[in-house]
């Protein structure tokens, strides 16, 4: 059986470190980012995933992970399914590193996101973007009436989420996404309206 996503990338790629940033060619180029191994713009590990032995920035391996396609568990070189992809360890591993993409500046478009009122030129200022319109968009819905529905809905309105890993099309994109939006109404109802824990309308929104 495959091994989870969390082993794989947490405990299983990381024992082999006397391996780590010692490829067997000096010239080797990392099919994930094009950059030869040493010189991302980001620096990151550069070691050979299990079993196929195809070299890869760590980095780059998740930011791979968080993408939206079938093909995000596979190594890219040779196509091997190396894990079992799973949304939420995805948003954990992505989230506690702070391992995000590196950009490839030919590929950036920059654009004024309205709704952010913000100028977004990578996909942590998209994540970023996203973020400020969820809790924009919970002032603005929020009463004592509240119901997560609306707020997704409105969400929805917005178009949102943009931001490429955010923005997946997949059952567990879809819970992922949910999870941020309820985390933050959480945040904001404890913030900003004490008085509501307790209430029948509270512990409904907490059953889900
Ligand atoms: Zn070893
Ligand atoms: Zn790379
Ligand atoms: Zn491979």
């Amino acid at each position: 059986p495959l091994p989870t996503m969390f082993r794989y990338l947490d405990a299983l790629l990381l024992q082999c470190r006397h391996l780590h940033d010692k490829p067997p060619q000096p010239d080797l180029i990392c099919p994930i980012c094009s950059y030869a191994w040493d010189k991302p713009p980001i620096r990151s590990t550069f070691l050979p995933l299990t079993p196929c032995g195809h070299w890869v920035h760590y980095r780059c391996l998740i930011w791979r992970a968080s993408a939206n396609h079938s093909d995000r568990a596979r190594c890219l070189t040779c196509g091997v399914v190396l894990f079992e992809w799973e949304g939420i360890s995805m948003l954990t591993l992505a989230t506690r590193t702070g391992l995000l993409p590196i950009e490839n500046p030919a590929l950036q478009r920059n654009y004024f996101d309205n709704d952010a009122n913000m100028i977004v030129t990578n996909t942590r200022e998209a994540y970023e973007a996203d973020c400020a319109v969820i809790e924009n968009t919970i002032y603005t819905c929020f009463n004592e009436e509240y119901v997560r529905t609306d707020v997704l809905a409105e969400l929805h309105r917005r178009e949102r989420p943009r931001a490429m890993w955010l923005k997946y099309h997949t059952d567990e994109g879809l819970v992922l996404w949910e999870m941020l939006v309820s985390i933050k109404l959480k945040r904001f109802i404890e913030e900003n309206c004490g008085w509501v824990m307790g209430t029948d309308g509270w512990k409904q929104f907490e059953e889900g």
